[in-house]
């Protein structure tokens, strides 16, 4: 399947790559949340998580270390945030497996957390039984 990112690996359409090899490529992001802001994109279009090979999965994280202490050193960003929207639900609006690398810098006001829920008693416990692995 054809993706943008597909057609940005092959040169289709410009980027501004950082990183290049057998299992993955490495972009700045085009709408950055904090400049320097990166994706880690395997050259493989999976569309998710799940049906990524474990072996490209490793790789991508080894990747994604190196791209972060890249942002820490040359930008000296103190902390990132590292996010894999994961389906179309989760807002991902690509549909090919990659990882956000975002520069965070302390009050830079950038709020990227979900809102979250509370647990009624005694449905954590119960949840829990049923999300055993
Ligand atoms: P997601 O919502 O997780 O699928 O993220 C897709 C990301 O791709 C967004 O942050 C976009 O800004 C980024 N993006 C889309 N088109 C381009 C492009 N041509 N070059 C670089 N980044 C892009």
């Amino acid at each position: 399947m054809e993706t943008i990112f597909t057609k940005i690996r092959d040169g289709e359409i410009p980027s501004t790559k950082l990183h290049q090899d057998d299992v993955c490529f490495v972009i700045l992001d085009i709408n950055p949340v904090n400049k320097g802001h990166l994706l880690v994109i395997t050259n493989e279009p999976y569309k998710t998580l799940g049906d990524c090979p474990d072996d490209t999965l490793a790789h991508l994280m080894t990747i994604t270390k190196r791209a972060e202490a890249k942002l820490r050193g040359t930008l000296g960003c103190k902390a990132t945030n590292i996010v894999i929207n994961n389906g179309s639900e989760s807002g991902q609006e690509v549909p090919h497996l990659h990882i956000h690398v975002i520069p965070r810098y302390q009050g830079d006001k950038k709020d990227i957390r979900l809102s979250k829920e509370q647990y009624s008693e005694g449905e954590m416990e119960a949840l829990g039984k049923r999300l055993e692995f």
